[in-house]
Order: structure tokens, then sequence, then C-alpha cells
């Protein structure tokens, strides 16, 4: 496989790789960090290693050549954008879907913003789909808080990408590293879109997380799940819950769950998907991971297993301070980044925890990320 866009843009740093030769590069790296805890098991491979990200996101700007918007993508890392139409990683009908929108752009002369003289309209647009529910949210993000002619843009819209399920218009007037801003209105339909993980339906707003590979989440989750080896009565902390995907999942298997999430809008989609899913033995927290579980192991307060899915910076040690202090059955570690994984998991086997399988996930292909689900046990 290969991309012309590969050299511009670097998001794909695997791009030279054969996908078998990728899958030895992660096991290795894999190995490397991870095997002095445990014997790590064969990553789990994709069967169709493209287009599986369900999130696209477009930038605009006026390419001066061609003298008219233009769509692009960011450069890994940096703020140049790269004219780009296709992308192999990323869903083929979202990818349609945001050049109908460029063209309709164009034919609606609406601007593109530009950073560096404060004009224009259009910043970039973001497109997430439903992998089960074939649902498509388009999100228009503009600097100005109009978006000029928007309900004949939305009707042309529709009329070329009648699979649109919802069109929401953000306004995003200071830019750069925030993709969206505070203010949102729905052009059309509900506002979000639906989606359907492991047997549970999950709403996806405009700015929530959601994992970008439905079909290795649903493995991940389904394993971590399982890790936690739960009976039907245990007390469950999901900690850095999101929008409390895994903690739902795992509800029907355990006596209660309490999620805790910094992001305040995660939480109450949190909240709003229990009930969606009619799941009653669980609540949700907006706060600190560690304060909570601070608070917890301080108060005396006792969990029988803790998932946690920290970010890529890990956790920190007053969380796993308190953690080891807290001394659940079980932990079950899910991680986006095996260097932290190692850091924390030499934290954890040194103060009472043994690791009973280390299962890397192939969740990004092409490019060099590497999940891991990691259950451990009091020793
Ligand atoms: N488990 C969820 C989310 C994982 S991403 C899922 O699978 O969808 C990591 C989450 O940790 C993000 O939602 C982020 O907002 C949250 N987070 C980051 N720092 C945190 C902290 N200090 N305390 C609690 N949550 C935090």
């Amino acid at each position: 496989m290969s991309c012309k866009y590969y050299k511009k843009c670097s998001g794909c740093q695997l791009q030279n790789l054969e996908y078998d030769e990728q899958l030895r590069y992660k096991q290795k790296q894999a190995n490397t960090l991870l095997s002095k805890y445990g014997r790590v098991e064969k990553i789990v491979p994709m069967k169709n290693p493209l287009h599986y990200r369900n999130k696209v996101q477009k930038m605009f700007f006026y390419d001066f050549k061609k003298k008219k918007l233009v769509s692009g993508i960011y450069q890994s890392t940096t703020h140049r954008v790269v004219p780009a139409k296709h992308c192999m990683i990323e869903d083929e009908a979202a990818q349609d879907i945001a050049n109908s929108i460029t063209k309709l752009l164009v034919s609606f002369k609406i601007k593109a913003f530009d950073e560096r003289t404060g004009r224009g309209t259009v910043r970039h647009v973001l497109v997430r789909t439903g992998f089960t529910s074939g649902e498509i949210m388009v999100v228009l993000v503009t600097a100005t808080p109009s978006f000029p002619s928007k309900a004949n843009f939305v009707k042309a819209l529709l009329y070329e990408q009648p699979e649109i399920t919802t069109v929401v218009h953000n306004v995003n007037p200071d830019g750069m590293n925030l993709t969206l801003g505070l203010r949102s209105e729905v052009l059309f339909g509900k506002g979000y879109i639906e989606d359907e993980l492991c047997g549970c339906i999950f709403r996806i707003s405009p700015a929530s997380f959601y994992q970008v590979n439905p079909v290795q989440t649903e493995n991940l989750y389904a394993a971590a799940v399982d890790c936690a080896e739960l009976t039907g009565c245990e007390k469950l902390l999901d900690a850095y819950c999101g929008t409390g995907t895994i903690g739902i999942i795992a509800a029907k298997s355990a006596g209660s769950v309490f999620g805790v999430e910094l992001n305040p809008d995660a939480v109450r989609d949190a909240v709003k998907n229990a009930e969606r899913n009619n799941v009653k033995n669980i609540r949700f927290e907006c706060g600190d991971a560690g304060d909570y579980i601070t608070e917890f192991s301080s108060a005396g307060e006792k969990f029988d297993v803790v998932m946690m899915d920290p970010p890529r910076a890990g956790a920190t040690v007053r969380f796993l301070k308190s953690l080891c202090k807290m001394k659940p059955k079980r932990i079950v570690y899910i991680s986006c980044n095996p260097k932290t994984l190692a850091r924390d998991l030499n934290f954890l086997t040194t103060h009472g925890y043994r690791t009973q399988k280390i299962q890397p996930f192939d969740m990004f292909p092409y490019t060099k990320h590497i999940e891991t689900v990691v259950s451990l046990v009091k020793k």
C-alpha cells in the first residue's frame, strides 16, 4: 500500500511497512517494553487494516495556485495543512462527504478562515460515523458566529449525501488548538449520533471522546471486561471512564460501578448512555481520578476491581499509590502508550501486584501506536 501524501502528512509512521511487518514491529516494541513484567501475548491484528477511522477531519484553506478553497489534513504534530483528498486509514464514505462539502463551499462562495489575516469563515469539518448504526454526523466549524446561507447549504449537502443523519454548526472564534468551540447549533437531525459496542448503545456528541477504531474497540473492551473476571457482585471502579463505555458494558456482570472522568461533557454523555442502556447500578462523578481514588482509600472505601484507561501520559504516582493502598483484588489497565504503561507496571508490580495477562492490540494500523490491556492480581 502506498499513500501519495505520506511524506507531507507523516500521520502513518509505518506506511513503508507491509501490514505483517507492522505487526512484527509492534510486537517487538511491546515485548521490549513489557516482557519484564510478564509474558506478552501475540498482538491482536485487524482483518482489514484500511479505512478503519470513524472520525474524519478536514481543514479548509485558500490555495493561491488553484485560486480556490481546498481541504487538507494537518501534518502530524504541526499546524501545517497538507492538501489531501483521500486517506487510506479514514472511513471512505466520510471522506466522500468531506469532499462534497469542499465543493459546495466553493460553489456557495464561502471563504476559508485565514488565521493570519483573521478573514474568512470556515475552519474545518468533522465527520463522525456510527459503525453499526450507519448514522453520520457532520460538524461544520466556523470562526465567525454565523454560517452564510446555512439552510440552503444543508439542503444542497443532503441532496448530494442523503445518508447524513445530522448536521451541526459549531462556532470556534479563537481556533488553533481547540478543535471545537463552545457554541453549537443543530442545523439538521438530533445533533449527535449513536453507535453500538459490545451490545450497548452509545451517544457520540460532536466533542466527546470515542475510540476511533470501532472494530478493534469491541475486541479491546471485551478483553478488558474478561480480564476483570466479574461474578455479578463486585464493586467496580472505572477510572478515566470517558463517556462511560467500559463501565456500562461491565455493569451487567458487576454489583455496582463508579465511573470518574475529568471532562464534564463526557460525564454528561456517560449519564445519558447509562440511561439509554437501562443500566441502573452505575454512577459517574466529574473530577480528577487521582483525587477520587485518594479520597476513597483515605476513607477506607474499597473497590474489588479497578479498571483504568488513562490518557497517553499514564497514571500519576499519587493515583498509583492510592490504588495500591486500596488493595483491590484485581486491576485492569488499558493503555494507549506502552512506555507509560511499562513505568506504571513497574510501580504496581513492586507494590503488591503481579500481572496475569498482557495483551497488545493493533488499534491504529499504519501508525506507530499500540494499545494494550493488562490484568493484574493482588499477590
Ligand atoms: N475509557 C474511555 C476513555 C479513555 S480516554 C473510553 O474507552 O472511551 C482517557 C480519558 O481520561 C479521557 O476521557 C480524558 O478526558 C480522561 N482524563 C484525563 N485526565 C484525567 C484525570 N486526571 N482524571 C480523570 N479523567 C481524566
